[in-house]
């Protein structure tokens, strides 16, 4: 019985253990579970975290490197009040900012703050490359702004500029077409036109519709003032590799071309191959023209326009070709310059001019002789040198000796020039700014040169009787040619009006087919030999 009870105890303990020991391994599996879901929990925790810092982080990063790029379009979006905010915020203020001010520069960089007008920088961005399309320039001159701005001062040519340059914006504006022309401010007084796939055939009808637009007097602080305009053109082919600096080149030389021809607008000639090779047998003709004697000095009378008087010439090349007959300047002038070889021009008129003054040495002591030398010459010291071996060789007087430099050729490279203008002075020649009003230079700054007369060009004095506002513009570069005590003359007279007007107006010298046109030797000696003797007792001119 005893050992039954026993028995039955023992499995009852026996089954209380087994129950216990599932219970433990149940619990065990629980606490095992249990950590489980605690570790994903963490980890999930740890990286929803991770993601809530790195996303926006990232963000901020990618719009750091967008602007980095130029790019401040896009703003980082990242919401919230935190640091990362914060952050978020502070770089698109910085973004708006850089923006704001890039643009700014943009438009400074990029265009003319005069005028508003794209300028060349912004010109050779929009049409840089080999082109796709043909594309036309128009270059427009404000002729005579440094006069303007000289007379009337700067104020009044910039307002000039600035409406010359806001007719051709309205008139841009204003036409209809399916290529839109670019309006810019080169430099100075030049403006331009671009015009992407325009016909070459379309440049002049848009020449002649700018030229009604914007030459037209304008009312500017008080004065009515007269718009003239020169114009210089060009165009390329589509697919030609030329670039835009190329092309803009083109139509400044077209312009330089027009200018010294006095014409109102030359077209750029690109010089091929057949051209090049002509111009050179007209240089290796040149040469031989001036060892033949083929370079003559014809003599064009200057007047004394209180005494009536004859008291200079101003020598002119003519060039007498075998086949060609007589050669106007305009024809080999320019081309010699460009050459470098204008010294054998220069030095034949030279030669020439000294042997007729020292023909006149006796009859004509006073009588002065000009002759034109351009900016190369005025690079050579040896110039100077020069004139004094062949005034010696031909016993010439060199105070009766003048030379004729244009106002450009004087800009162009003032301190190389400066000295051997003092030099000319030095040994005794006498030096004239020759067509002045064309260019930019201002008097004040001429005032510095060793410059006793200063020869008016003759745009300003053509038909000048007939409207005030030339008159006032002539009288105010005689009085300001006097305030600086120098002789002023008047180039291009044609006219009886225009002579008694410049009288009027106080010029000193005048000077133009009126008083007579340019003469060969032989007319010339004749013309000199019958002067009247008043002329003994005048001063050198
Ligand atoms: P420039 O020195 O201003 O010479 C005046 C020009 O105006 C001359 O033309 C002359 O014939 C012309 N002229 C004079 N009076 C009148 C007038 O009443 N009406 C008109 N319409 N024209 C008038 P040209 O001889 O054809 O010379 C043109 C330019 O060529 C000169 O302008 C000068 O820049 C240049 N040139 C002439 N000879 C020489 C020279 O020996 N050396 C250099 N470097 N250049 C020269
Ligand atoms: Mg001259
Ligand atoms: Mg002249």
């Amino acid at each position: 019985m005893t050992d039954a009870l026993l028995e039955g105890e023992q499995a009852a303990m026996q089954q209380r253990q087994r129950e216990i020991a599932a219970q433990m391994q149940r619990s065990e599996w629980l606490l095992a579970a249990l950590a489980g879901v605690a570790l994903c929990l963490s980890a999930w925790l740890a990286w929803r975290t991770t993601l809530s810092v790195s996303r926006p982080m990232r963000r901020v990063e990618a719009a750091a490197h967008r602007i980095a790029e130029g790019d401040y379009s896009t703003t980082v979006l990242v919401r919230g009040d935190d640091e990362l905010g914060r952050v978020a915020q502070a770089i698109n203020a910085m973004s708006a900012a850089v923006a704001a001010r890039e643009a700014q520069i943009e438009l400074l960089a990029y265009n003319d703050p005069l005028t508003g007008l794209p300028n060349r920088t912004r010109l050779r961005r929009m049409f840089q490359g080999a082109s796709v399309q043909p594309l036309s320039v128009v270059l427009i001159d404000v002729a005579r702004l440094g006069v303007v701005n000289e007379a009337l001062g700067f104020d009044t040519g910039d307002a000039l500029l600035a409406c010359v340059a806001e007719r051709l914006q309205a008139a841009i504006l204003a036409r209809s077409g399916t290529t839109v022309p670019v309006p810019a401010r080169l430099a100075g007084g030049v403006l331009a036109v671009l015009w992407p796939g325009a016909p070459r055939e379309a440049l002049e009808p848009l020449r002649e519709e700018l030229d009604a637009a914007l030459a037209v007097p304008a009312l500017i602080h008080g004065h009515e003032l007269d718009v003239q305009l020169v114009y210089g053109l060009a165009w390329r082919d589509a697919g030609t590799p030329s670039g835009i600096d190329e092309l803009l080149r083109g139509a400044e030389a077209a312009l330089a071309q027009a200018k010294h021809s006095r014409l109102p607008w030359a077209w750029h000639v690109p010089v091929n191959d057949a051209v090049r090779t002509r111009q050179l047998s007209l240089l290796s003709d040149l040469k031989a023209a001036a060892a033949g004697g083929e370079l003559e000095l014809w003599l064009q009378p200057k007047q004394c326009l209180r005494s009536g008087d004859i008291l200079g010439m101003e020598g002119l090349v003519r060039w007498r070709h075998a086949q060609r007959g007589y050669v106007s300047p305009a024809d080999f002038v320019p081309f010699a310059e460009r050459a470098g070889h204008i010294g054998v021009i220069t030095r034949a008129m030279l030669d020439a001019a000294l042997a007729r003054l020292t023909l006149w040495k006796a009859a004509q002591p006073r009588l002065s002789i000009a002759v034109n030398i351009s900016a190369l010459d005025l690079q050579d010291m040896g110039l100077v040198q020069q004139i004094q071996q062949r005034a010696r060789h031909h016993g010439a007087p060199l105070a009766n000796l003048r030379l004729e430099i244009t106002e450009s050729s004087v800009m162009q490279d003032a301190d190389r020039v400066l000295p051997v203008l003092h030099a000319l002075r030095g040994i005794g020649v006498k030096l004239s700014i020759d067509d002045f009003g064309t260019g930019y230079s201002s008097l004040a700054y001429l005032q510095r040169l060793p410059v006793d007369e200063l020869k008016i060009d003759r745009s300003f004095v053509a038909d000048a009787d007939r409207s005030a506002e030339a008159q006032a513009l002539l009288r105010t570069i005689v009085e300001l040619g006097h305030s600086l005590a120098m002789c002023v003359t008047a180039e291009g007279i044609e006219r009886p009006e225009e002579h008694a007007l410049l009288q009027r107006l106080g010029c000193d010298m005048a000077q133009g087919y009126w008083i007579s046109r340019p003469m060969d030797p032989q007319a010339a000696a004749r013309y000199v030999a019958a002067l009247d003797s008043r002329v003994l007792e005048a001063e050198p001119v």
